[in-house]
């Protein structure tokens, strides 16, 4: 059966790490669990290491962790619909909010039930994803400062997310300048200004983040050890932290190009192939339903992924020089999209080691 091995002590490693890395620099992190879904074992394993808040983006997370046990602030990155707001005053201590009449509404349900939710304005500095557009966004604030009074304590932007927009000091700049207007105009100071994510690291590691700069969220470069947008691991991390283990179902030769005219695939794509031969080719246990195969390293060296269907994978093993029959397991490296399906498909096994 399909299995994630998860390396808890690379975790707990990267955590403490990036702990260290951003304090220096006068930066609080949330560590985000969102891409294991609020796994408690690993949720725990960072709160250990002195990560004092979790970022989600969904209340069945954050209610999986407290019902575990485990009371750390919780930061709700992204807002469900209006329906669900309930949830979010019961659940989240802070909420980051790109909209005017959510802001109003979540307000007013913190007023009726007397919680002390805090809000996050989320700025947007050009990745175009949440958040008012930053050329807009100094009367936008006023109004959201007029409705939410002393809950709103601060403001954010999230960049390489959707457009892959580079983290670069003026980006910061923006939210800073946005927040020293705000005081002068209104008088309200923000105390938080949340800036990054894992691909706003380069500005702290080159020293160049624009002071006052106080607040990260950061899931891939714990979970992963890489910086997608930037394409890079993040120096001092380890990758070492989860591996996913196919079980070899069938092995046989077969020519490299199907027989037949070819339509699409079982995804709607029309796949391409070259002619290199008669291949030698393993059937792993898994595919699309628990894996992004483009996302997989093979562990095993001179093995190539090939292709995935829902439930198949195809792993071309034709130069690989070790020995390997039906029943034995392919590890594999994970990409933050591979890591995501695999740790939301209930049909592989999670199994932790310390
Ligand atoms: C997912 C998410 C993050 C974490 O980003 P990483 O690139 O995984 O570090 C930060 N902020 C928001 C708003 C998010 O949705």
């Amino acid at each position: 059966m399909a299995y994630i091995n998860v390396n808890l002590r690379a975790i707990a490693d990267n955590a403490n790490y990036l702990l260290k890395l951003t304090r220096e620099s006068g930066v609080e992190i949330a560590a985000v669990t969102k891409v294991v879904c609020g796994d408690p074992v690993i949720v725990d394993t960072v709160l250990e290491m002195g990560v004092k808040e979790i970022g989600e983006s969904r209340l069945e997370n954050i209610a999986r962790i407290k019902k575990a046990g485990l009371d750390p602030r919780f930061l709700l990155l992204r807002l469900p619909p209006e329906q669900r707001f309930p949830e979010v005053i019961e659940l989240a201590d802070t909420a980051l909010v790109g909209e005017l009449g959510s802001l109003r509404k979540l307000k007013e349900l913190v007023d009726d039930r007397g919680k002390k939710t805090e809000f996050i304005y989320m700025v947007d500095t050009g990745d175009l994803r949440e958040g008012v557009m930053y050329y807009d966004a100094f009367e936008e604030l006023k109004e959201a400062v007029s409705i939410a009074g002393s809950n709103l304590v601060g403001i954010g932007t999230n960049l390489g997310c959707f457009g892959g927009v580079l983290a670069k000091p003026e980006k910061f700049d923006i939210l800073l300048d946005l927040g020293r207007k705000i005081e002068r105009e209104t008088g309200t100071v923000f105390t938080v200004y949340s800036a990054g994510n894992t691909a706003s690291l380069p500005l702290i590691e080159n020293g160049m983040l624009p002071e006052g700069i106080n607040h990260y969220r950061l899931g891939e470069s714990i979970m992963c050890g890489t910086d997608v947008t930037n394409n890079r691991s993040v120096p001092g991390v380890s990758r070492d932290t989860f591996t996913i283990y196919g079980s070899v179902l069938e092995l046989r030769e077969k020519p490299s190009v199907p027989i037949g005219d070819i339509g699409q695939d079982a995804f709607g794509r029309k796949p391409v192939f070259q002619d290199s031969g008669i291949r030698l080719k393993a059937i792993l246990d898994m595919g699309e339903q628990d894996v992004v195969p483009s996302g997989l390293t093979p562990l095993f060296s001179d093995c190539e992924v090939i292709h995935g269907s829902s439930d198949h994978l195809i792993v071309d093993i034709t130069d690989y020089s070790g020995e390997l029959s039906v029943g034995d397991s392919i590890p594999f490296r994970l990409s933050y999209g591979a890591l995501l399906r695999a740790m939301t498909s209930w049909y592989v096994r999670k199994e932790y080691v310390v």
